[in-house]
């Protein structure tokens, strides 16, 4: 049993990532778990979304250290990391509570190469999130629909849209946040 009942055990975040992420940070997700690195703005990105859904700093932590270490020593991560994360959760520095990022400021930053924390709706290749969305059990007509919307400039009306048929469920207000289409899929799946 966990202490704080609003905490999320890491060990449920694959499922979590499935099921009731938002494409941007499933592909977070997925990219730190096959390329074991995020750069900076990845880190911010998508730590300060886990932390939001509850990631405790400790197990914060441990979820980045076990990443990184598949491709650095443990030392390099330790200098080069720890004192980010901790900022991140507000234990250095000015002791700041960071807040997540909310959808137009992940729409409007700009992606380098080797960066993943853009919008995929916005960032990729439209045909790449065609591809993507049907990859994640959507249909061949509902990837249209996205496709034409993300062709259209509106990022979040097609994150709307993938939320409705990956869900069986439309939303009522769209999409602004990350942390709300979370919150929004986890309360479909309480009931
Ligand atoms: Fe993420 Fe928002 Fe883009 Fe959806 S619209 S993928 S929640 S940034």
């Amino acid at each position: 049993v966990r202490e704080n009942h609003e905490s999320v055990d890491p060990a449920d975040l694959d499922a979590y990532a499935k099921k009731h992420f938002p494409l941007c940070m499933k592909h977070m997700h997925e990219v730190l778990r096959s390329e074991h690195h995020h750069k900076h703005q990845g880190r911010l990105t998508y730590g300060l979304f886990l932390k939001a859904i509850g990631l405790l700093y400790e197990d914060a932590l441990k979820f980045w250290r076990d990443e990184f270490t598949k491709k650095m020593d443990l030392n390099q991560f330790e200098k080069g990391y720890v004192y980010n994360i901790k900022h991140m959760y507000g234990l250095v520095g000015k002791r700041a509570s960071y807040s997540p990022y909310s959808c137009v400021k992940i729409i409007t930053s700009s992606v380098g190469p080797g960066e993943h924390h853009g919008c995929p709706f916005k960032h990729w290749d439209v045909n790449l999130v065609k591809q993507k969305v049907i990859e994640c059990g959507v249909s061949v007509d509902g990837a249209n629909e996205i496709k034409q919307l993300v062709s259209d400039g509106h990022y979040q009306l097609a994150c709307g849209k993938y939320f409705e048929y990956t869900h069986g469920k439309a939303l009522g207000n769209g999409i602004n946040h990350p942390n709300q289409y979370f919150e929004e899929s986890m309360n479909i799946e309480k009931g």
